[in-house]
């Protein structure tokens, strides 16, 4: 697909035709099987100060919190129980807490102990790290680039070089070296983000031949330097529009897997999932934090917590899934 040919699709007035073609290559690419992967939120102490995240390490009124090892792993356990397959462990940046040593040890016990595939999401981490959590056994990794535009990337991330290589493309390049599948992706309206920058963006998804590609809508959060500014973006923060751009996501990388996201079911609690699971995506992200740490891990206000792990909402979820004619598959 040309710049001007994702130009067009995204500023049509209807995308109806190009939801049906990313349905159509969703099932003959992944079938009608949806994958639930087990969001594990492992701390909300993050020693970064992104100018969009609730979390963010200047923020006085986050509820911190880390859970322990064994919680972890109760969690993984949890997760083969109901049969997911795949958990992935995200957390506030803090090498600190998460140190290489505890991680590659979590990583085994979750291995071992629940046969759980692991996804790691735990931001910037030099390259000796994410070798010794592959060797380990950690099988993927998410790290959203955010944004290509290098100015928009310093502007959102304070400390960020404006020259030089991409950091976290970088991370990526070197981590599909080291075997991993690699995920990554973007907020879509964030302040000061073009329509040019984002079809770079999804671009560069498929330039670097990501595994999966997470998109959600940028959710302000009154507590962050962002939330407080101007809102002025070329890209909508709207349902339709994130789900064109799942379709886009899915017609320029074909097999991958791409979830419909909790900002996304946050936008809109009612319609978003159906509506993401509709317009290209094969995933969904059950979160499985143990409820009485959820509040403390609020990257925008208003996040749901998609699926609590009672059995109610789960079929509830099933139920969902079979309405589409979709079915959940264990990976
Ligand atoms: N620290 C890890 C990292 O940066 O990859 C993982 C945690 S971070 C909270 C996970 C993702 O949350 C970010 O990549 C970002 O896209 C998303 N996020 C943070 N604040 C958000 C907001 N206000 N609206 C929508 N998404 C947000």
């Amino acid at each position: 697909m040309t710049r001007q040919e994702i130009r067009t699709i995204l500023t049509a007035p209807s995308a109806d035709a190009l939801f049906k073609e990313a349905q159509a290559v969703r099932l003959q690419t992944k079938g009608t099987g949806v994958f639930l992967r087990g969001l594990i939120e492992l701390s909300s102490i993050c020693l970064r100060d992104c100018l969009y995240c609730g979390m963010r390490h200047s923020n006085a009124n986050v509820r911190r919190y880390a859970l322990t090892d064994d919680e972890i792993v109760a969690c993984a356990a949890l997760a083969q129980t109901l049969h997911f397959g795949t958990v992935v462990l995200q957390a506030g940046e803090n090498e600190r807490l998460w140190t290489r040593e505890r991680v590659a040890h979590l990583i085994h016990r979750i291995k071992v102990e629940t046969g759980q595939r692991v996804t790691l999401s735990l931001g910037e981490r030099s390259e000796a790290d994410t070798a010794a959590w592959r060797e380990a056994g950690a099988d993927r990794y998410l790290l959203r680039f955010e944004t290509t535009d290098r100015a928009l990337f310093a502007h959102i991330h304070p400390g960020a070089p404006t020259t030089g290589d991409h950091p976290r493309i970088a991370q990526l390049r070197r981590m599909k070296a080291q075997g991993y599948e690699i995920g990554s992706g973007i907020m879509l309206g964030i302040p000061g983000q073009t329509l040019d920058s984002l079809i770079e963006d999804l671009l560069t998804f498929q330039a670097l031949q990501l595994d999966m590609v997470g998109l959600g809508p940028y959710l302000r959060h009154p507590e962050t330097p962002l939330g407080q500014g101007d809102q002025d973006s070329e890209v909508p923060v709207s349902v339709d529009f994130t789900c064109r751009c799942y379709a886009v996501a899915r017609l320029l990388l074909p097999s991958a897997n791409i979830p419909s996201t909790t900002a996304l079911s946050s936008l809109d609690p009612e319609a978003g999932r159906i509506r993401g699971l509709s317009s290209g995506a094969n995933v969904f992200m059950p979160n499985l934090t143990p409820a009485y740490y959820r509040e403390g891990y609020q990257i925008y206000p208003g996040k749901i917590c998609v699926v609590a792990p009672q059995a109610d909402s789960l079929s509830a979820l099933h139920d969902t899934l079979h309405s589409l004619g979709l079915h959940h598959i264990e990976g």
